[in-house]
């Protein structure tokens, strides 16, 4: 552990009420008043909110992404470094610095090994602070083990599965 100052680089936590709708944007077919069945948001306690405060595991990668990046939502620190492989985590942790994070899209999961999977995303972001309103779009294929039954983020190459570049749409040269 390096001696970095608490506090010193590392936002505080947000919190979220348990009948948000999930930071990972997560939605589950439900039906409405009418019987008709409509993708709805699932809310934080039924979806990552164990993961980030209950202890519980995420069962594939797939969800543990989701929850790695509720947790780069909230700020949560403690879970992006539990989450991330011993051998590839940054220390000092400096992720969570000048970025917030607007929406994830997952689009792909694949499997490919009994403890290996990589998956596919975009996510949206809003540079804050100085220089701020710089906004855009990352795709990242990001590549997950599983030890000691527990998912693990180890390290992740930026474009999409088609080939997607990193594009940011809003970021102007001025
Ligand atoms: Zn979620």
């Amino acid at each position: 552990m390096s001696a970095a100052l608490p506090g010193d680089s590392t936002p505080a936590p947000l919190s979220l009420a348990p009948t948000a709708p999930c930071p990972c944007g997560r939605t589950a077919p439900l039906r409405d008043r009418k019987g008709r069945i409509v993708q709805t948001p699932v809310a934080f306690a039924d979806c990552c909110g164990p993961y980030l405060d209950g202890g519980a595991l995420a069962p594939d990668a797939e969800r543990l992404m989701r929850s790695r990046y509720s947790a780069f939502v909230l700020l949560r620190a403690d879970y992006i470094r539990a989450t991330w492989h011993p051998d590839t985590c940054p220390d000092p942790l400096d992720v969570l610095e000048g970025t917030r994070w607007l929406g994830l899209t997952v689009q792909q999961h694949t499997p490919t090994g009994p403890d290996s999977a990589t998956v596919s995303f975009v996510a949206r972001w809003r540079r804050v602070g100085q220089g701020g309103g710089h906004a855009g779009r990352m795709a990242e294929i990001s590549q997950f083990v599983r030890e000691d039954g527990r998912w693990l983020y180890v390290d992740g190459v930026l474009g999409g599965p088609r080939g997607e570049a990193v594009v940011a749409p809003d970021a102007d040269a001025g």
